[in-house]
């Protein structure tokens, strides 16, 4: 395995609760090459404003994220905040890039991915789209995101037949994150990552905003075209906005 090396476990930029603590995506692929090869378990979250806001109400959520190996900033809303504590915070590192990222680096890095989450078929695709996009990708198997509770040690026992090393699971926040840190310990994979609806945009099933949107960060809106569904989540935008503007911490990192 080659190694990288990198500044990746940076002083945490606090965003309401949310402990921000890598600021490109050179430093998430360098941190995750590390907790691949160390012998303990790592979440990653890869945050967003809705999660923030969240965390404000959900002890449990709040927990999961203030334990995490590492904190991307996934979102624009969480870029921003970030960014006003800490300039050098510029880039967002989104679970789609991430994904498509680390799909890309298994080629060299020798480390296996497993996807699970998405509705039926969806991230067996985005498995066969990677490979495709990335010749010799190594991703070790793929399952839907729609089992049943007796369904779980099945689910499990055919991740640890796989032997991934990168566990990237999209069941929606704070769903996904809640399955890691219940599940994680029965499972033989060093790196869990909650990645939303990445496998989605991956497979082709819903498309990324064009560059336009991306350009004038309003690929929230977007989405919501796509799926009026998140008009809930996407409400919670400005009181994400609100909440830091009156935030207390402002200047403490
Ligand atoms: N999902 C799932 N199981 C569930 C609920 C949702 O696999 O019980 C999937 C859903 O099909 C979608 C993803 O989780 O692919 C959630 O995507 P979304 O963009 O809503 O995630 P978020 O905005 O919370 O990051």
């Amino acid at each position: 395995m080659t190694a990288i090396t990198s500044d990746a476990h940076m002083q945490p930029v606090k965003v309401l609760d949310i402990p921000v603590n890598c600021s490109s995506m050179d430093d998430a692929l360098a941190a995750i090459a590390s907790f691949v090869a160390s012998d303990a378990k790592h979440h990653v979250i890869t945050a967003d404003s809705s999660m923030a806001v969240m965390g404000r109400t959900d002890s449990e959520l709040r927990r999961i994220v203030e334990d995490a190996s590492l904190v991307t900033p996934d979102s624009v809303g969480i870029l921003w905040a970030a960014h006003r504590k800490d300039p050098a915070m510029v880039a967002r590192v989104s679970g789609v890039e991430l994904v498509e990222e680390l799909c890309k680096h298994s080629v060299t890095e020798g480390y296996s991915l497993y996807f699970l989450g998405a509705a039926p078929g969806v991230a067996q695709l985005a498995c066969e789209r990677m490979a495709d996009r990335y010749a010799g990708a190594h991703i070790a198997g793929a399952q839907h995101g729609y089992f049943q509770e007796p369904e779980v040690a099945a689910v499990i026992d055919e991740i640890n037949a796989a032997r991934p090393d990168i566990l990237c699971v999209a069941m929606g926040i704070p769903r996904q994150e809640k399955w890691i840190a219940s599940h994680k310990h029965l499972i033989n994979a060093s790196v869990f990552i909650g990645v939303g609806g990445t496998f989605d945009v991956l497979s082709g099933s819903v498309k990324r905003a064009p560059h336009l949107f991306q350009r004038l960060k309003l690929e929230w809106l977007w989405r919501v075209m796509g799926n009026p569904k998140k008009i809930g989540k996407v409400m919670l935008l400005p009181r994400f906005v609100w909440m830091v503007i009156t935030s207390n911490s402002r200047g403490a990192r």
